[in-house]
């Protein structure tokens, strides 16, 4: 759940929830490089991790065809405020070589914010919860096999929404059971 905690010294810890994906390169080791530097960013830890999927691009329209993309969602605690999250993910892909070209074009990995504690704030350099999320299976898919019970803020049960999509496979999204990311 998001939620802000107390921790030690009386700093003020807050929740999010992340998803990562990408599909360029060694994907499931640019996905662990993702995860490993979001551990090693200070004061943040990575509390739970799901399961990988694997799914065929959104291609904007008239959009060159893409590779399929692998995809994760994870839970962060740390001290870092909103924007300060969104510029240290935002380091972390420049650092694993993404390039921003065109929107929605073929990247080693994005990393974007689906909800940041309760908040709800529409500002577009980091809106959140994330507008996209709710209708996005490789989000949701993976969210709910990690935390079954969570809740989307301001959208309603994850489980409820990944129904209403008509689950995963509805959208092209697949676990891919053999494919595993580590807890750093
Ligand atoms: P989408 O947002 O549809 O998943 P994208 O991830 O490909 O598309 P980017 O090019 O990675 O889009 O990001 C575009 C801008 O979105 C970023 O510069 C960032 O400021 C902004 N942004 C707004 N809300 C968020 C959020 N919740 N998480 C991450 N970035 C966000
Ligand atoms: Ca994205
Ligand atoms: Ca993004």
């Amino acid at each position: 759940m998001s939620e802000t905690t107390t921790g030690e010294g009386g700093i003020r810890l807050h929740t999010a929830v992340l998803a990562i994906g990408g599909n360029l390169g060694d994907r499931l080791a640019n996905l662990q490089s993702a995860v490993d530097s979001l551990a090693d960013t200070p004061s943040m830890t990575v509390d739970w991790l799901s399961p990988v999927y694997e799914t065929a691009p959104l291609l904007a329209e008239g959009a060159e065809p893409q590779d399929d993309y692998l995809n994760a969602v994870l839970g962060v605690t740390s001290a870092l405020p909103p924007d300060m999250l969104l510029m240290r993910t935002q380091a972390i892909e420049e650092a694993l070589g993404r390039t921003r070209e065109v929107h929605w074009g073929a990247r080693t990995i994005d990393i974007d914010i689906v909800q940041f504690d309760e908040l709800v704030q529409d500002d577009p350099e980091l809106t959140l919860p994330h507008p996209r999320a709710a209708q996005r299976a490789f989000v949701l898919a993976p969210w709910h096999d990690a935390r079954p019970e969570d809740v989307l803020i301001g959208a309603g049960p994850v489980a409820q929404l990944l129904a209403a999509l008509g689950g995963a496979a509805a959208q092209g999204a697949a676990r891919r059971d053999d494919l595993e990311l580590m807890q750093p």
